[in-house]
């Protein structure tokens, strides 16, 4: 019997089997089962019981929310399940020395900053045209207060204004969290290792081998076995392009602590010898850990550094070393196969990408399924959209380092003077080191469309980079239009409409079918 969809087109494929039950894994078997088509497609699931997750992962951006919608589920139904706090974004802290600029606060933009995000560009144009005015990013956006503070970066109900905002949570639980869901949800779980990816003579995946002698076909694969590749990489051999020669770290230590005090609504990234640190607040815990460059130091002198950080040196609390393989696959579909997750692309966890890049690609394979179009001129668009997409955080990312003005180690001196830049970055940082607004070229989609103009913004200005005071060629042009007391009694009285962090997460009120809230996204 052809099985026929919901909207009465007959899907593309029938059977879809995910490979991996991480994050990746769960999250996308819950979004290609929510597809057009509903019951037409089956969705299983196919988790090794010999390897784990990798059980990091515990920050997102703000586009996670939209997960949870699409699912309909309610915070405060999964976010307790997963020990979860809200983010209002990321502190960054010494990854420059520029007096002022030791720390600045990168927030998710949304409707609020609407009030304050001209000033804040305005005073930023009118700083690189050597006025002596205030451009630091973090008094001109309300979440900074909120993140600093211990407030959440929900408002009170009577609060016409929603911000952005993404979320903290342990991974694992996570994990554990969605894979329920999923069962609930009529996608079939199998615990079972893949012994051996089996191809057709065209090359593609033909069948799965598993550890109980049985075979499963599918028609369509998606591979979520993390760094391992699985069927991407080790079956199909697709090229993988590293990103080495752009981002030098490679390996991380991830270290728990217990949490005390107020919970942060941010992740803090603190820059060390030879790489970053992150503190996640989790409601129990806090989540730690090194992203470091194994060219530059050795793990047990990374580990080292860490725990002095933490203040641990003595404390007996063992610490988790992992590698990380950074950059992307060639074709995230290739053949009848998409990779999802760490088998796909890895970017560094920075600004917490991996599981935007999830939803992303999930979400980018259920407009083609629905599309109904499997030919190689839709799959090479697929393909050629997704490794934009990921460049352009990849150029983001690479500005944090790039625009570093530490001295302390060869690491930091040489991501200072890396000139492997991609074109389009070269674009930011040529137009803003020549005093030139980058807001229109960014809006004209000129330096790709990976990131908002308030993060480039924020992350320029936050880290202090003006270019020398000689003579402007803007010099007069733009002057400041705005008062920084005004920004600030916006920004204050904005804050005192959001709760205390912790006293909204013992009781998360109801979020879905609120139609009063306002979003936008600059
Ligand atoms: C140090 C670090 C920090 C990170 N921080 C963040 C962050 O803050 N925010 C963020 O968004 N992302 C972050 N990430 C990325 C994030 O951890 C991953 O994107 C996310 O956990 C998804 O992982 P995954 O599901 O692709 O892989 P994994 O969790 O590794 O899951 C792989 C799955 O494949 C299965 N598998 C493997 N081999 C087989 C086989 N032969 N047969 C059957 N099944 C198999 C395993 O059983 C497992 O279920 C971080 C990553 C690292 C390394």
């Amino acid at each position: 019997m052809v099985s026929v969809a919901k909207n009465g087109a007959t899907p593309p494929v029938r059977h879809i089997c995910v490979v991996g039950g991480g994050s990746a894994g769960w999250m996308t078997a819950l979004m290609l089962s929510a597809t057009a088509y509903g019951e037409g497609i089956r969705v299983t699931v196919l988790e090794s019981p010999q390897v784990g997750i990798i059980g990091v992962g515990e920050g997102t951006t703000h586009t996670f929310r939209q997960f949870f919608d699409l699912l309909g589920i309610e915070e405060s139904e999964w976010m307790p399940a997963c020990n979860a706090t809200y983010k209002s974004g990321i502190s960054f802290e010494g990854w420059s020395t520029r007096p002022g600029c030791e720390r600045y606060f990168h927030p998710f933009a949304s409707i609020l900053d609407n009030m304050t995000m001209q000033p804040f560009l305005d005073n930023v144009h009118a700083r690189l045209s050597g006025a002596d005015v205030h451009a630091h990013p973090d008094r001109f956006f309300v979440t900074a207060t909120l993140a600093r503070e211990g407030q959440a970066p929900r408002a009170q109900a009577n609060f016409p204004f929603d911000v952005w905002y993404g979320y903290h949570f342990d991974a694992t639980l996570l994990g554990q969290y969605l894979g329920r869901v999923a069962v609930q949800r009529g996608i079939r779980h199998l615990q079972r290792h893949v012994q051996e990816v089996l191809l057709d003579e065209r090359g593609a995946i033909g069948g799965l081998r598993l550890d109980d002698g049985g075979t499963l076909e599918a028609d369509l694969y998606v591979d979520c076995t993390g760094f391992a590749s699985l069927l991407i990489g080790q079956a199909l051999k697709t090229p993988f392009v590293p990103f080495g020669e752009n981002l030098f770290n490679d390996a991380a230590i991830a270290l728990p602590t217990p949490l005390e005090g107020k919970i942060e609504s941010q992740t803090t990234s603190t820059a060390l010898k030879y790489g970053w640190a992150w503190k996640i607040p989790l409601r129990q815990r806090y989540g730690n850990g090194y992203v470091y460059s194994s060219a530059h130091c050795s793990a047990d002198q990374a580990e080292t550094e860490l725990r002095r950080h933490l203040g641990l040196l003595d404390a007996d609390v063992p610490a988790r070393h992992l590698k990380m393989r950074v950059g992307r696959v060639a074709k995230v579909w290739n053949r009848n196969c998409v990779a999802v997750g760490l088998s796909q692309s890895f970017i560094e966890p920075l600004e917490a990408t991996a599981l935007m890049y999830v939803q992303r690609t999930a979400s980018m394979v259920t407009e083609v399924l629905e599309g109904g179009d499997l030919g190689d001129a839709a799959i090479s668009l697929f393909n050629d959209a997704m490794r934009t997409r990921i460049e352009d955080t990849r150029d983001y990312i690479v500005a944090h380092y790039k625009t570093n003005s530490r001295t302390d180690t060869d690491y930091w001196i040489a991501n200072a003077e890396n000139m492997k830049l991609s074109p389009s970055l070269q674009g930011v940082l040529m137009t803003w080191m020549s005093r030139q607004p980058l807001a229109p070229a960014l809006r004209a989609g000129r330096f790709g469309q990976g990131w908002p103009i308030m993060s480039w913004y924020a992350l320029l200005a936050g880290m202090g980079v003006v270019p020398g005071t000689e003579e402007s060629p803007l010099a007069g042009a733009a002057t400041a239009r705005h008062r920084m007391a005004a920004v600030d009694a916006f920004v204050s009285r904005s804050a005192m409409n959001f709760p205390e962090h912790r006293t909204l997460l013992a009781d998360i009120p109801p979020r879905l079918g609120d139609k009063s809230l306002q979003t936008y996204l600059w």
